[in-house]
């Protein structure tokens, strides 16, 4: 089998070409053919020598992804299924803005991490994609919204921000994240700056640690809670790497990242996590780690529910009295539009048809009712879990 030329960044590219006898030079004509011009015939690379031209086409190929389905929303989002084989399917999802255009990229397929209000989550894990996996999202991207986008000027980039938001914990596929986002950042490549780029972690420490020195692009963290005993309940890393070490964390982060704040994703679950109580415990907490040096911002999103999940999106008043209590306390706060509401293309939503492959929707089905009752009383006892 040849090797496929998505799976490489520079540096990559640049062994697989000195294998062929190549200098560095010519993997960098190679890279920006692939990455700038989408091209995937080696014929089309005229400036590349006739011989170069024959090794790579007896060597390797350039391969996107297998479209399953393309949907567009009425608000201009458009999110599209990738077939990555054996049944597996991700998804990516492109949301325009009026001054950007972000792609939302997958990293895994399914989650192992098993938060409940995520439906990949529910999923099970199933496999981590491989860098040409992760790449090859933006690569078809790019060059199919070039191509159809009523534009002028075919070769001028359309997406500008990377978000590794889709399914999966990037930091739990991580041998194979970095060289993707490599990619990414490369001038001969896709040219975005590092915060342009940003990775969601629903707090995988040590990794955090490595990216900060690996490649320190933008950070988002998952927080959800404001206390360990409800975040256990929500995002179960939770009980390997608690809220004090995570926080701490983000402070290491915080000396090598693009941005001098760090973004805090919050989904405003009703009745579970959106009391004021816990507006209060969530500045109390953050003040602690601002004495420390932090800086962040806070992204509040409204929860996207899917049916298994047992759980319902706070009301816009109790998401606005949340947001006021932190911006009273200095904390700058923002809560996410849903976009692609009409396609299932909003966070948490993704490939949320996809067939459960782990049984792990059964086993939460079945631990729902009791998690349940646990949580309601957090609602009618404050914060005691
Ligand atoms: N695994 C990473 C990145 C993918 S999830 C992480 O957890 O950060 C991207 C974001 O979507 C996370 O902040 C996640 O908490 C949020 N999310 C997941 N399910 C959601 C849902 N049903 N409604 C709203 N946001 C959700
Ligand atoms: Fe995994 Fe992120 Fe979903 Fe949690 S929210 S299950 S970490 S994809």
């Amino acid at each position: 089998m040849t090797a496929n030329l998505l799976g490489y960044d520079l540096d990559g590219l640049t062994a697989f070409c000195e294998q062929l006898g190549e200098k560095r030079f010519r993997a960098t004509q190679l890279f920006r053919w692939i990455h700038q011009k989408g091209a995937t015939d080696f014929e089309q690379m005229t400036d590349l020598a006739k011989s170069l031209r024959e090794k790579l086409a007896g060597s390797a190929h350039v391969q996107g992804p297998k479209v399953a389905s393309r949907h567009e929303s009425a608000d201009g989002t458009i999110k599209w299924l990738f077939d990555v084989g054996a049944g597996d399917v991700i998804e990516t999802v492109f949301i325009p803005e009026a001054d950007r255009g972000t792609l939302c990229i997958s990293s895994q397929v399914g989650c192992a991490v098993g938060c409940r209000f995520c439906s990949t989550g529910h999923q099970g894990f199933s496999r981590n994609l491989t860098t040409g996996e992760i790449v090859s999202q933006l690569w078809f991207a790019e060059h199919f919204l070039r191509q159809h986008l009523d534009r002028q000027n075919r070769q001028e980039r359309v997406i500008s921000n990377v978000v590794m938001m889709g399914m999966g914990e990037p930091l739990q596929n991580y041998s194979q994240l970095v060289p993707a986002l490599r990619v990414m950042l490369d001038d001969h490549g896709y040219g975005l700056s590092r915060r342009r780029v940003t990775v969601s972690t629903s707090g995988v420490v040590p990794m955090m640690d490595r990216l900060a020195e690996d490649c320190p692009v933008a950070l988002a963290v998952s927080l959800h809670a404001p206390q360990d005993a409800l975040r256990d309940n929500l995002v179960p890393l939770n009980k390997k790497y608690p809220i004090a070490e995570l926080l701490e964390a983000c402070t290491r982060y915080q000396a090598a990242a693009p941005r001098d704040f760090i973004t805090f994703e919050y989904c405003m679950l009703d009745g579970v996590n959106d009391q004021p109580e816990h507006a209060r415990q969530l500045v109390s907490l953050m003040q602690t780690y601002f004495a420390h040096g932090l800086s962040c911002k806070f992204n509040l999103i409204p929860f996207n529910p899917f049916p298994v999940s047992g759980l319902r999106r706070s009301d816009m008043s109790q998401v606005a009295s949340f947001a006021k209590i932190l911006m009273d306390a200095g904390i700058v706060t923002t809560v996410r539009k849903t976009r692609g509401d009409d396609i299932d293309a909003a966070c948490g939503q993704l490939a949320g048809d996809v067939q459960d492959r782990t049984g792990v929707d059964r086993r939460m089905a079945a631990q729902r009712q009791g998690m349940l009752g646990g949580i309601k009383v957090v609602v009618v006892k404050g914060m005691d879990v």
